[in-house]
């Protein structure tokens, strides 16, 4: 299973999707940078989302906050004084682990020792979930075997949280063979801190935003007076946000600077669980004609008891990643709270006078909050696939044709007979109006496969049959068939195709 994710983790290295960050240094944890093919890739969803959710829509407006807000917006909201994880350190390794992701199995049970001592040793593992903690604490449990006694089967499943301070004692972290290394969990804040101006004093602290969201509710009023807007009606906006994880990991999954794509949908009161159907089915569907077809995704309703004490109802779309499975976006319906936290704190009329019906009220909202990068890491998850082709293995990125970072490639089939000069004109066409990319080196059969790895679905080339009737091969990423085009119709065909034409029987 990680073994898949390693493999994705270089691919994306060697082809230029994504970068560690500042890795000429070292690097820095949790950051990331998207290389000449990933920024293509994570433009395209993000651009997909906002012609589908804001241009193509009568009732969605946009907006592009700033970053640093006033620091009252953080305290209405709730982030100053409640954003925050439980932290626990290990003493012995220094690892510093999130306790609400930690899991401890009771799975090296009472033996005594050659003393006569109990040793009764919990196992801690970590993960998305208790199944991927659960394979984490198998690999370790064999080996410590032999200090602690044979593991019992099965093991007791409980949250790291919920074992009591003299329990705790007991428990092995992650990464030690020793018992009672885990300092008692921390809460500890998310938010980025900074000063703005000369001074660093307290009245100048300022946050690097967790969250796009704020900057639409500070924003509402703003928004309603323009007078472009009647309930029910949305916000969007796409931006980066920061958040100082205590443990960012999963490749871009878990990172501390990532772009947020949220939408706030204003309504009224009676309708709002009628427009929290819709957005929880829509944006699953989203994903789903974007190429995430398989049993991987799921729509997951929160249980009662997980809700957020404001919120009416939320639902997580959920990919399963090899590293388990986790969030991608999250569906709130978060009532009035909060509008209603901005009048507290602001002292500022927000409510909505609906003209028909004469009516002030405070609107309550929907809030579909999705992650860019996440999605970007779940496509690229989805369309990683390994085939055979002509009895060669090949490594393949069935992306869907509106995300893939470059829509065609041209060839010359050989570096003479004037073909570089035809391809090239070609070449020229198209890149007025897509992506594409020209390439002359090398055998044919490897500059397919190059393709094949950037996620490219069509290759054009040019052979010695254009030279005498015009034509150019096109061929298609996925099923690898190949069929003839004239060269001035290429535009035309590729537009076809990308706009979901079928591909043609090979000729
Ligand atoms: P998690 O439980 O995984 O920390 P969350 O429930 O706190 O996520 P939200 O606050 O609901 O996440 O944020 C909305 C979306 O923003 C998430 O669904 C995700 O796509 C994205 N997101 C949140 N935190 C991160 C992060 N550290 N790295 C990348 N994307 C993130």
């Amino acid at each position: 299973m990680l073994d898949e994710m390693e493999k994705l983790v270089s691919l994306c290295k060697r082809r230029g999707f994504i970068f560690p960050s500042s890795e000429v240094y070292g690097g820095i944890n949790g950051f990331w940078d998207y290389g000449p093919l990933g920024v293509e890739l994570k433009r395209n969803i993000k651009d997909a989302w906002w012609a589908d959710n804001v241009r193509s829509r009568d009732d969605m407006v946009g907006l592009d906050c700033s970053i640093i807000m006033n620091p009252r917006v953080w305290e209405a909201s709730g982030h100053v004084g409640g954003f925050s994880d439980p932290m626990v350190d290990c003493r012995a390794t220094k690892e510093r682990y999130r306790a609400d992701q930690m899991y401890v199995f009771a799975y090296v049970f009472p033996r005594t020792n050659q003393k006569g001592e109990p040793t009764e040793a919990w196992l801690a593992g970590l993960g998305g979930g208790p199944e991927e903690a659960a394979e984490a604490v198998e690999k370790r449990a064999a080996k410590l075997a032999k200090k602690f006694g044979e593991p019992t089967d099965p093991p007791a499943v409980i949250p790291y949280l919920q074992v009591s301070a003299e329990d705790r004692e007991k428990v092995i972290g992650p990464a030690t063979d020793e018992r009672g290394t885990l300092t008692e969990p921390r809460s500890f804040n998310l938010m980025f801190k900074t000063f703005v101006g000369a001074l660093e004093s307290e009245s100048n602290v300022a946050y690097l935003r967790p969250e796009t969201a704020q900057g639409i509710f500070a924003n509402f009023k703003n928004v309603v007076d323009t007078g472009r807007v009647k309930l029910p009606f949305g916000i969007a906006q796409i931006g980066k946000s920061f958040r100082n994880e205590i443990n960012p990991r999963n490749f871009t999954f878990r990172s501390r600077e990532f772009e947020q794509m949220e939408i706030e949908f204003f309504c009224r009161p009676d309708e709002s669980q009628e427009w929290y159907a819709y957005w929880r089915n829509a944006r699953f569907r989203w994903y789903v004609d974007h190429g995430l077809q398989s049993d991987r995704l799921r729509l997951r309703d929160h249980e009662p008891e997980e809700l957020a004490f404001y919120s009416k109802a939320t639902a997580d779309i959920e990919y399963a990643f090899p590293f388990g499975t986790s969030e991608l976006e999250g569906i709130a319906h978060r009532g009035d709270y909060d509008l209603k936290q901005h009048i507290q704190h602001s002292g500022k009329d927000l409510s909505y006078f609906d003209e028909e019906r004469k009516e002030r009220f405070v609107p309550h909202v929907v809030e579909p909050s999705a992650g860019a990068d996440r999605a970007t890491l779940a496509f690229l998850c989805e369309a990683y696939i390994e085939d055979e082709v002509g009895g060669e293995s090949r490594t393949v990125l069935k992306f869907h044709p509106r995300l893939a970072p470059v829509k065609a490639a041209v060839f010359p089939l050989v570096k003479r007979d004037g073909m570089p000069e035809k391809a090239e004109a070609i070449y020229r066409e198209l890149k007025r109006r897509f992506n594409v990319f020209y390439d002359e080196k090398g055998a044919i059969g490897r500059r397919y496969r190059r393709q094949d790895e950037a996620g490219t679905p069509f290759c054009i080339t040019v052979d010695s049959q254009t030279l005498t009737d015009g034509t150019v091969t096109f061929r298609d990423r996925d099923t690898c068939r190949q069929w003839r085009v004239p060269g001035e119709g290429a535009a035309r065909a590729l537009d076809d195709l990308l706009q979901g034409g079928s591909v043609p029987e090979a000729s």
